[in-house]
């Protein structure tokens, strides 16, 4: 299976990755994109690792790329998805585990692609079988860019096919954003939102390798180069990276296309397979292991100020506790009663799945505001860098300040500046709007629970109340 350092010199291929108006060379080293590449290419060690639950003892595969047939398989394809989320305390949004699962979906139904005028398309086993093989880290683009659909002078232009011929088609465009996009293997590219007739060329779906001529990254702003780690321990880490992503006649290989021209297909390949579901249980498996992240930091936080006994304090960190508990719950409940479907594969339950996607975009704002207001001004009460903690002289001024015992000083500033760059950096507030957007916009994510919850029971419990009085009980009264 794949090393770490293979993972990372894999990076170095070429692609075409822009920020503050400069081309990265390599962005296994860019100062930018060092920090996610290395978190990733210490995932892919830790999968070798004995004591990890990463890898299939059988086949020695990632399980994140696993089609579970069995509630045994779904359960080991689960653990490999915490396991993963842990190691990056869900910061990690679009890492290897969510496409993955997106690809072991449309793999279960293979059917649901076959075009008989392109047959050479739709080869979604063999193309879920190479990347299963390579370990592969695809990230995805799926929503076209904010436009003004009445501006006469708009140039904005949603990806879209141009040309099709023996070897593939050719798109053009661009596409909102890929997270990860500039540190992962190839782009999954499709639109997740229903397309209106006279819309056929923007129906695709397919899989790009992202040193492809004529693609290119145009990244907003890195956290990770705000400071040093010890100053913005998350945000070094764990800046997944957002780029926009933009086509210029770029030829996609038959092998590489799922669908073209099919817009009912494009939503049946989402929600007609288990793609949907198993990639994101991945999502709310990692908000579960963010949101007990927050609760620590809480939970450190109050007991730094010995306020951890006074009961409004308590609260308030239990507050946090029971928003992670939660979501835990969802991912307890969806595979407790996680179904087989049409072709046999375990999909967790849709009802508990989506409840908690629905309710990430209001808990996780409302968790982060929480820990806010425990913190008050200790997370500005900080020197500048790590650099102030070096200066002897700054040292004993600052001991007056938080310093207590021997290493007070240091523990404290290292705590809160984490605290802070959870609450208020520039990387904390990029993940609350993350948590608001990153699966559509709270509407349309609202929807998706919506259509799984069962209305008829619901429904039926009322009727039958309903039922149970008439006016004429009125009037016998
Ligand atoms: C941090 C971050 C990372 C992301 N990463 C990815 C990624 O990896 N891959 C990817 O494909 N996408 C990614 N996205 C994009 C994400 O999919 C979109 O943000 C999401 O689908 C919502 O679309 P939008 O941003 O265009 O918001 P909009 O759909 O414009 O919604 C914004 C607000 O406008 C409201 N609104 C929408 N339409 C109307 C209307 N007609 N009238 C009135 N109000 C309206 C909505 O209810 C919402 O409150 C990311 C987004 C964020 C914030």
């Amino acid at each position: 299976m794949r090393t770490g350092q293979e993972y990372l010199d894999a990076l170095s291929d070429g692609r075409d990755i822009r920020v503050d108006g400069r081309r990265v060379e390599n962005v296994a080293v860019d100062p930018a994109f060092t920090g996610v590449a290395q978190t990733t290419a210490a995932l892919y060690d830790q999968a070798l690792r004995s004591e990890s639950r990463l890898l299939d003892p059988e086949t020695g595969r990632h399980l994140i790329y696993a089609i579970p047939r069995t509630s045994e398989a779904s359960d080991a394809r689960r653990a490999a998805l915490e396991e993963w989320s842990e190691a990056t305390h869900g910061f990690i949004g679009r890492g290897a585990d969510h496409v993955s699962g997106l690809l072991a979906g449309f793999a279960s139904k293979p059917e649901l692609f076959h075009d008989t005028e392109r047959p050479h398309s739709g080869k979604v086993v063999e193309f879920h079988e190479y990347a299963a093989s390579r370990s592969l880290w695809i990230t995805n683009a799926i929503v076209p860019p904010q436009a003004n659909p009445a501006d006469p002078t708009s140039h904005v232009r949603p990806v879209e096919v141009v040309d099709e011929g023996p070897e593939g088609i050719v798109v053009d465009g661009a596409q909102m954003l890929a997270s990860g996009g500039a540190v992962a293997d190839e782009l999954f590219v499709t639109c997740v939102r229903p397309l209106a007739p006279g819309e056929e060329r923007r129906a695709l779906s397919f899989v790009v390798p992202l040193n492809a001529p004529g693609l290119r990254l145009i990244s907003r702003r890195p956290y990770a180069t705000l400071g040093s780690p010890f100053d913005y321990p998350l945000a070094a880490r764990f800046d997944e990276s957002d780029a926009m992503v933009t086509f210029d006649q770029v030829v996609i290989p038959w092998e590489r296309v799922f669908l073209v021209g099919d817009r009912a297909g494009l939503q049946a390949q989402f929600f007609d397979t288990a793609a949907h579901q198993l990639g994101n249980i991945q999502a709310i498996i990692r908000l579960s292991a963010k949101l007990r992240f927050i609760t620590g930091l809480a939970s450190l936080a109050a007991k730094a100020n010995g306020r951890e006994k006074s009961e409004s304090v308590r609260n308030a960190v239990a507050d946090i506790s029971m928003i992670a508990t939660t979501i835990e719950a969802f991912v307890e409940s969806a595979y407790a009663r996680a179904k087989v479907d049409d072709v046999g594969v375990v999909r967790p339950d849709g009802q508990f799945l989506y409840a908690a996607l629905g309710m990430q975009t209001d808990v996780y704002p409302r968790a982060i505001k929480l820990l806010g207001e425990l913190v008050g001004g200790g997370v500005i009460q900080l020197p500048a860098s790590v650099a102030d903690l070096r200066d002897p002289t700054e040292r004993a001024s600052m001991q007056r300040l938080m310093g207590s015992g021997e290493n007070g000083l240091d523990e404290r500033v290292k705590l809160f500046k984490l605290v802070w760059d959870a609450v208020g950096t520039e990387f904390a507030g990029r993940h609350v709007q993350y948590e608001r957007f990153y699966s559509g916009s709270p509407a349309v994510v609202k929807n998706y629970a919506h259509r799984n919850y069962p209305f008829a029971r619901a429904e039926s419990d009322v009727r039958d109340f309903l039922a149970g009085y008439d006016l004429e009980d009125e009037a016998r009264d």
